[in-house]
């Protein structure tokens, strides 16, 4: 019987390891993507979110994180409708943001 407390692999990621290339191949053509101080507006506004999970707050992250699939993966269910750009903080047009990102980490056939 399954029963009791599991330990979970660890998630932590040395930041050390991550190729963070095609970040900054990204902030170079999107220097906003540094201003994002991860607030969710974005993603609670989002009509993708709820029914697939689609964050850009979680996007963003994931390729900072080097976990590029994972972005890519979500980025999937976005449908461009830009609402997440309206209701930024801090003003990022994450709607161009999200042609960039497809432009650069899609390159290569990921
Ligand atoms: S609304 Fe803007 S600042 Fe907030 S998580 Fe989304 S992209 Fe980042
Ligand atoms: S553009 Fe994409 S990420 Fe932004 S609100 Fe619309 S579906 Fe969501």
């Amino acid at each position: 019987m399954d029963f009791g407390f599991k330990i979970s692999p660890s998630s932590a990621v040395n930041l050390d390891n991550v190729n963070v290339e095609k970040f900054e191949q990204l902030h170079s053509v999107e220097p906003d993507v540094y201003k994002c101080m991860a607030c969710g507006s974005c993603s609670s506004t989002c009509p993708a979110n709820r029914f697939s999970g689609m964050s850009m707050r979680k996007v963003i992250l994931a390729l900072q994180r080097g976990k590029e699939k994972e972005a890519i993966s979500m980025m999937r269910n976005c449908m461009l409708c830009g609402k997440c750009s309206m209701v930024c903080p801090r003003g990022i047009n994450t709607r161009h943001l999200i042609l960039s990102i497809s432009r650069i980490y899609k390159e290569d056939g990921k």
